[in-house]
């Protein structure tokens, strides 16, 4: 069972934990992505079952009224057996979710696996209509050009920062240079999408610059933040009429990604320290 440190940032190990989780927080007014946690696959085996999990979890999320959708990673669906293993498998997974009008969310891992994730993605794209998106990280360098070619393709797009620590050969390293690449990004596809843009931030001053984007070119736009990250600030966005989804990982495989949340934030440290000594 998952221990009530990590609930903050994990939505439970089983589908119906993740789901009562979505219901509650479609009762605020917010959306919920269900990510189920587990990458770098390297055999076949794993990434099967993981993607004939999401088979089962795009079944139930067809037949109830939950508000929600699915992000893969990648490497979990089998990118590092094989850009082939990854394409069967997240083609398939992205066939039975279409039939069944659920959304599918490609995550994007590191600069290796850049090429073929998007190549992947434009395919389902335009092979749906959309029904499909993909993230894009603003501290690599070729991202600019990469969204350039997306404003065409149906679909959503993504727009983080960037999570994986890339060579500085192609990538940009001082923060303040990854959030001027991130306005850009956001700035260029407000004036050229035709919408799907979903801003994933948890920086109050890049919503503000969607908000004030939006207001200027009318292109309709989603934010998407992490489990037990701002939630309150989720629930307020969503209040005022923002469409707000909340990227909610669930399973088994949780404590790693529990402590990467632990890590990268003084504030987070000090919950888990608190709930460990119970104040
Ligand atoms: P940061 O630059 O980390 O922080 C900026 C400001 O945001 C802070 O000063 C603070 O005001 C506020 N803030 C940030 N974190 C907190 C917090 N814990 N509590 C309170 N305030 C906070 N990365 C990938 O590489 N690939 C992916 O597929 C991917 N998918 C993602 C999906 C979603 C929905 C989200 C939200 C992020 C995803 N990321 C992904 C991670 C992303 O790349 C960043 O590493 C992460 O979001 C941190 O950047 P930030 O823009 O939120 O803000």
């Amino acid at each position: 069972m998952l221990p009530p440190i990590a609930s903050r940032f994990v939505a439970g190990e089983s589908p119906a934990d993740a789901l009562e989780h979505a219901r509650e927080v479609n009762e605020r007014g917010v959306s919920v992505i269900l990510n189920r946690l587990g990458e770098h696959y390297d055999e076949r085996g794993p990434a099967e079952d993981d993607a004939a999990a999401y088979r089962d979890l795009v079944e139930e999320l067809a037949n109830t009224d939950v508000d929600a959708c699915i992000s893969i990673k990648p490497s979990q669906l089998g990118l590092d057996v094989g850009d082939d293993t990854f394409r069967e498998l997240v083609t398939d997974l992205v066939d039975h979710a279409a039939d069944r009008d659920v959304f599918v969310w490609i995550d994007m891992e590191d600069h290796p696996t850049t090429d073929v994730t998007l190549d992947v993605f434009c395919d389902l794209a335009r092979k749906h209509d959309g029904g499909v998106g993909v993230c894009v990280q603003a501290n690599l360098e070729r991202t600019r050009a990469d969204v350039e070619r997306l404003a065409d393709v149906p679909g959503k797009v993504r727009f983080v920062k960037g999570a994986y620590d890339e060579p500085a050969s192609i990538a940009y390293k001082d923060k303040a240079r990854v959030d001027e690449a991130y306005r850009e990004l956001l700035e260029y596809a407000f004036e050229h999408f035709d919408g799907g843009i979903a801003v994933g931030s948890h920086d109050p001053e890049m919503i503000d610059l969607a908000k004030r984007l939006h207001d200027e070119h009318g292109t309709d736009f989603e934010i998407q933040m992490l489990m037990g990250v701002r939630t309150d600030a989720q629930f307020d966005l969503a209040a005022e009429g923002y469409d707000v989804w909340q990227y909610a990982p669930y399973g088994g495989k949780w404590l790693s990604y529990f402590w990467r949340r632990v890590r990268e934030r003084k504030e987070n440290l000090l919950f888990a320290l608190r709930a460990v000594v119970g104040r």
